[in-house]
């Protein structure tokens, strides 16, 4: 059964405070989610754009680097006490609400 937001975001807490130092900043985590975001550029860029892999380089999955990236997110939202749940119904609301009929829908 699929992991809810709240339980994926407590497994993560549990892990980072058995260290001294649970989070790193928030700077340094927003620096560190940029750098995870340019690992899921470069797979996809090597994927579907235009660049080829360096003959040294192993490439890690999308999925990998997806999983690398929710990561930095859930660190953020756990040492800034936000419930990620949350932050989607409000990033729902704006869908279906402001953005409504910002996009052209499929016909049925
Ligand atoms: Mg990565």
């Amino acid at each position: 059964m699929a992991k809810s937001l709240e339980q994926m975001q407590e497994e993560i807490d549990i892990w980072a405070h058995q260290f001294e130092k649970p989070y790193f900043s928030p700077l340094s985590m927003v620096a560190t989610m940029a750098e995870e975001l340019g690992e899921v550029a470069r797979v996809v860029n090597i994927i579907y754009g235009d660049k080829n892999k360096k003959d040294s380089e192993t490439l890690k999955s999308l999925e990998e680097e997806l999983g690398d990236l929710m990561f930095t997110i859930i660190c953020l939202a756990n040492e800034e006490d936000i419930s990620l749940s949350n932050a989607h119904e409000l990033k729902l609301s704006k869908l279906y609400g402001r953005d409504n009929n910002r996009f052209n829908k499929a016909k049925k």
